[in-house]
């Protein structure tokens, strides 16, 4: 991405952080790593301008995230409906779907839109979409270095980090670019914490979470000739090691470790009757538009969706898609 893309949205995004006194700031459904520290920096930074601001993002997130610096902002849903804010911050949502519309689209209020999935949908009134950026806080970070790199906290920088840590898989991804790589070594410079983050989020496992991967490696199958892999995580597995599907992140890198396998899916039961469903992939086999055909979506290499429907039937539509993409 080139510094000045998007110099002017940067400028209009400030004047509304400065012209605004109160700011809600949202993420998508089960917040992952990148979603998290987007929203805690932009909140940060939101705070120390003196603004009211709260942060939410909808389901469930991993109590490692109350772990980080501004998780005080993370407020539940009670706290979002009465909240009075003039201003509607969304980060790593390709669609206001994605926050289950507590994001609308740029009408009646200011809304800005930070992403990096190629399926968004711009629907803000300023929209930093980037589809080249391997996370969203590498947008956030660009944002900040060229409006005001004085807020540039060691905790904001943690944050930041963060997002670019987990979006990467850890800097083993193909997204892991040059720019990645920078903005990881700008942001230690500025404080971020590379050992400790790394250590919690991606090594540090709980032996019930040990246990749970036990039993999904071992569901582990392979198709169309070692091609395709897929995993499975149903509520009886999650029970027997006393478990949460918010446990199970990273859980589909496994898969994709296979040489030679090229699709992966894992099918996660997240309630009786609803499949959710993680694909990579290994080469140029774009997932994401497999994705979207149940409604889903993401990246080439990375998307997600729900189908309603038991496992079985899950499996069937994914393999049958899949067919498709290897014929
Ligand atoms: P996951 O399998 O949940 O790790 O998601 C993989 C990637 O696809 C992430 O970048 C998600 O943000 C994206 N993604 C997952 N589900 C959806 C969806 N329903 N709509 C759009 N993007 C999605
Ligand atoms: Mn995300
Ligand atoms: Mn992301």
């Amino acid at each position: 991405m080139s510094a000045e893309r998007y110099e002017r949205e940067f400028r209009q995004v400030l004047e509304l952080f400065e012209r605004h006194g109160s700011a809600l700031v949202i993420g998508h459904v089960d917040p992952d790593g990148d979603c998290i520290g987007s929203m805690l920096a932009i909140g940060m930074m939101l705070e120390a301008m003196g603004k009211t601001v709260r942060c939410f993002a909808p389901g469930d997130r991993s109590e490692l995230f109350d772990r980080m610096p501004g998780a005080h902002l993370l407020v539940p849903i009670e706290q979002v409906r009465g909240f009075d804010h003039d201003l509607v911050v969304a980060v790593d949502s390709p669609t206001t779907g994605r926050t289950e519309n507590l994001v609308r689209p740029c009408a009646d209020e200011d809304v800005v839109n930070f992403d990096h999935h190629p399926t968004n949908e711009q629907y803000g009134c300023v929209n930093i979409v980037d589809e080249t950026a391997a996370a969203t806080t590498m947008l956030v970070y660009r944002f900040m270095k060229t409006v005001a790199p004085e807020r540039i906290t060691a905790e904001i920088a943690d944050c930041l980090y963060l997002g670019v840590l987990m979006d990467t898989g850890g800097f083993r991804f193909q997204n892991t670019d040059a720019e990645a790589l920078r903005t990881a070594g700008e942001l230690v410079g500025l404080g971020a914490h590379a050992y400790e983050l790394a250590h919690d989020f991606i090594y540090m496992k709980r032996f019930r979470t040990l246990k749970l991967l036990g039993t999904v490696l071992d569901s582990l199958e392979l198709h169309f000739d070692g091609r395709a892999a897929t995993m499975q995580i149903t509520r009886a597995m999650l029970e027997r090691t006393g478990t949460e599907m918010k446990d199970t992140e990273g859980f589909v890198d496994y898969g994709a470790a296979l040489d030679d396998v090229e699709l992966i899916a894992l099918f996660r039961e997240t309630a009786p009757g609803e499949i959710r469903v993680s694909l990579r992939s290994r080469n140029d086999h774009d997932v994401s538009r497999l994705a979207e055909r149940f409604g889903g979506g993401g990246h080439v290499r990375a998307a997600g969706l729900t189908i309603e429907g038991d496992l079985e039937t899950a499996r069937r539509l994914v393999l049958d898609g899949f067919a498709e993409m290897i014929r």
